[in-house]
């Protein structure tokens, strides 16, 4: 019989989405003529730019002439679309790329999870807390965590934690890490980095041999001037990282699926004989072996996102969601709740009163208010206190969960 990876074994089920729908369901059977809003999932509500949806028009168009048909594409996504994404993703920040060094994928969660396919096993893998379940799972069946101790947290992955303690800035790792997942504008949090402060996170990397992972799936809705939007904005950067970036919170591309991953040339990893060895080779390799590229239509969706048209409206949709993020926040601040993020993410991270856990909150608003938002347990052991409000939902559920907070705190 064949074997299975044992490590999936490890994996305890993904209880929070589960378990908040069974609690949402339980008390709407109790309730049936409660209206339950929801500002829990991490997806977005508003349609795709007006400028993706003519392109992919056209695009299938294409494919319907033998003159523009296209079959399968580069593995690494078309050359019309690398450019696009280098001359406004990165060459405004003062940021060169070849056309090679960027992967276009099927969205940010694949290449997050894939990327330990050309990583050893024996890497120490280090992550903030709370943090995107993806980078310590995949790292569970990749077979470098150890195992799940009572605590929340597996034995061999080092967790540097984020709170209003530190203000959500983490602190270097003391012990050593061969990998480092940082993601910001940060999901759950909605914190970020200053460049000074993750400027210290790459000289650190460099200074000991680290490959940072950089999520930046959020980037497009940073507000203030100080937060870095790429983490090659920092000098050195090239050596020690390599970055994701998604089109789904960007332009709503959540369904369609599209993103991208940079790899610089000049990044190394070590062979097991000492050789150092470029990772852009290398997971150009996997990408050609295990990957068929994303679709022309996407890809073109994903280019017209650039487009002049395009960029308004894109423009409009986050700053729209960012309208509910500072509502939210106004809204929660007024009535005694203490909140963090919302400035440069579409998330509010709410600090539970009266000494509440994050589920007992999510009792209490679900039960008093009808609101459900996610325990920030969920996201990691230093969660725990918090809970995440998602500024994706419409403006008026927003306004009416606020009001229905209001109403239940002021009592
Ligand atoms: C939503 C999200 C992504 C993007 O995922 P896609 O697969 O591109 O839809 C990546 N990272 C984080 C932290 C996210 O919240």
């Amino acid at each position: 019989m064949a074997k299975i990876n044992d490590n999936f074994l490890k994996l305890p089920g993904s209880y929070l989405f589960a378990n908040i729908a069974h609690k949402v369901t339980t008390y709407k059977e109790e309730h049936p003529d409660a209206k339950v809003i929801k500002l829990g999932i991490g997806d977005v509500t508003q349609p795709l730019p007006q400028a993706s949806i003519e392109a992919m028009h056209g695009a299938i168009e294409d494919l319907a002439t033998k003159e523009r048909f296209h079959g399968y594409g580069p593995e690494q996504g078309y050359k019309f679309l690398q450019d696009t994404i280098i001359k406004n993703d990165y060459n405004p920040l003062g940021i060169d790329l070849d056309s090679t060094e960027v992967f276009v994928n099927d969205g940010a969660k694949s290449d997050t999870g894939n990327i330990g396919d050309i990583l050893a096993v024996d890497n120490k893998v280090g992550v903030t807390d709370p943090i995107y379940p993806v980078y310590i799972d995949s790292n569970v069946m990749g077979g470098r965590s150890g195992d799940l101790q009572k605590n929340g947290m597996w034995s061999n992955i080092v967790y540097t934690p984020c709170s209003a303690d530190n203000h959500f800035i983490p602190q270097l790792p003391k012990e050593k890490v061969d990998i480092m997942y940082l993601c910001y504008p940060n999901n759950p949090t909605g914190t970020t980095l200053t460049k000074a402060q993750l400027k210290t996170w790459v000289d650190w990397a460099l200074a000991n041999d680290v490959l940072i992972m950089f999520d930046s799936a959020y980037e497009a809705y940073i507000t203030e001037k100080d937060v870095p939007h790429s983490i090659y904005e920092i000098e050195g950067a090239k050596k020690c990282a390599i970055e994701f970036r998604s089109f789904s919170k960007t332009a709503g591309f959540t369904g369609v699926r599209c993103g991208y991953t940079v790899v610089p040339k000049e990044l190394m990893a070590t062979a097991a004989n000492g050789e150092k060895v470029a990772l852009n080779g290398i997971w150009n390799r996997r990408q050609c072996t295990k990957f068929n590229g994303a679709s022309y239509i996407t890809q073109r969706g994903a280019e017209a996102t650039y487009s002049e048209a395009g960029k308004k409206q894109v423009r409009k949709t986050i700053d729209f969601y960012m309208g509910n993020a500072k509502i939210m926040k106004q809204e929660l601040e007024a009535v005694g709740l203490t909140t963090f993020g919302g400035v440069n993410a579409p998330y509010v991270w709410v600090k539970t009163p009266r000494g509440m856990t994050s589920w007992e909150f999510f009792d209490e608003m679900l039960h008093q208010a009808n609101v459900v938002g996610t325990p920030g347990a969920g996201f990691g052991p230093s969660g725990e206190g918090y809970y995440r409000l998602s500024a994706f939902g419409e403006r008026e559920n927003c306004l009416e969960a606020m009001e229905r907070i209001k109403n239940w705190l002021k009592k």
